[in-house]
């Protein structure tokens, strides 16, 4: 086994995906105190480019092969694994994403290396890693194998500018296995509707739920976004009702958002919900149920129809 952690890279239409740098941040800081190598994963067909973004790695593996050119999770399993058998790294690190979950599952099969899913931490030597179980209701500390294994990073667990340095660092290139009589084709992109904020990058969220109780009275909580400088974000059965886009949902089918203040407006606090806004830094609740659940994970907490809270905030504001 070497002692290189190696930092599978995500991009969609030539941009290099915020998870990426964020485990390459964390990367370095645990190559640096094992006195290991962090070294980029970089797949696809005429991506070199990118390369110099990676600065902050020892190293970049790029791998370029027509049948890279789209995500195909076969095409890009069989890369990593091939990659991975030949480096025996210390770490492999994927993102918690659709694509990574595609991926992770197939390398730690092909490689019969430990995988473990939903990492939200790991310790500054790599000794101990922390992850996510039953929907978020608990997290466990796993010691993982000495020989190697394989870890899936939730998205907005590390901080992304940690990893993100312009350099040029070596580029090893690699040719890719057999990719020839792949089962799965790439057919089309499908794209979400485009042009809404991005809820994950925003410092405050008034997140509504159904004690908003109609599509009418949005406006109210949205204008209290804007007094707050934020976006407005929501619970599932806001966009179940068709009241809010998708790309607004908080939580487990939804998206997990970090920001600094997470205002919760007639939100009960169900696990699903939880598991996208608990590391919020500080997260305020309005409820008029004081047994609500939201109760037990917010730092502030308002028994208060939010009817009666929204106004008597924007008027102070
Ligand atoms: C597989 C799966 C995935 C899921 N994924 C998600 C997900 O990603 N995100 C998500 O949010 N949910 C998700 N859910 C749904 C989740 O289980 C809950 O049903 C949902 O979060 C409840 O939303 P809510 O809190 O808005 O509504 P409710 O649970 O109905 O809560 C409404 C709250 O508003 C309060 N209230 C009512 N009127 C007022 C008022 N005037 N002022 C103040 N408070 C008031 C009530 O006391 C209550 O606590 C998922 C469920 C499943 C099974």
């Amino acid at each position: 086994m070497s002692n290189q952690i190696i930092v599978i890279v995500e991009h969609l239409k030539g941009n290099i995906e915020d998870i990426s740098f964020e485990m390459l941040g964390k990367g370095k800081e645990i190559a640096g105190n094992i006195g290991g190598e962090l070294v980029a994963l970089l797949m696809g067909s005429g991506v070199d480019g990118m390369a110099g973004q990676l600065g902050i790695a020892d190293n970049i593996i790029y791998v370029d092969d027509a049948n890279l050119e789209e995500y195909n999770p076969q095409a890009y399993c069989k890369t990593v694994a091939a990659v991975v058998g030949d480096k025996q790294p210390k770490m492999v690190m994927i993102g918690n994403t659709s694509m990574g979950m595609d991926i992770a599952g197939g390398v730690s099969v092909d490689q019969n290396m430990p995988f473990i899913a939903y990492v939200s931490g790991i310790s500054t030597d790599g000794s101990t890693v922390t992850s996510s179980l039953y929907g978020g209701k608990m997290d466990v500390d796993s010691s993982p194998s000495a020989d190697g294994f394989i870890v899936s990073i939730i998205a907005g667990s590390f901080p992304a500018d940690a990893g993100r340095s312009e350099g040029s660092p070596a580029v090893e290139k690699v040719a890719a296995p057999d990719l020839s009589g792949l089962s799965v084709q790439f057919k089309q992109l499908i794209e979400p509707e485009g042009g809404d904020v991005d809820i994950t990058q925003q410092e405050v969220l008034i997140s509504v739920g159904r004690g908003i109780q109609s599509d009418e009275n949005l406006p109210m909580a949205e204008e209290l976004a804007v007094k707050l400088g934020g976006a407005i974000s929501c619970s599932r059965p806001i966009v179940d009702s068709k009241w809010l886009a998708k790309t607004r949902q908080v939580g487990k089918s939804g998206l997990k958002v970090k920001p600094k203040l997470y205002l919760a407006l007639g939100i009960s606090g169900a696990p699903e919900h939880i598991e996208g806004m608990k590391d919020a830094d500080l997260i305020i609740a309005v409820n008029t149920d004081p047994n609500a659940p939201i109760f037990d994970y917010a730092h502030y907490g308002i028994v208060q129809d939010l009817f009666d809270f929204i106004p008597a905030l924007s008027d102070k504001l």
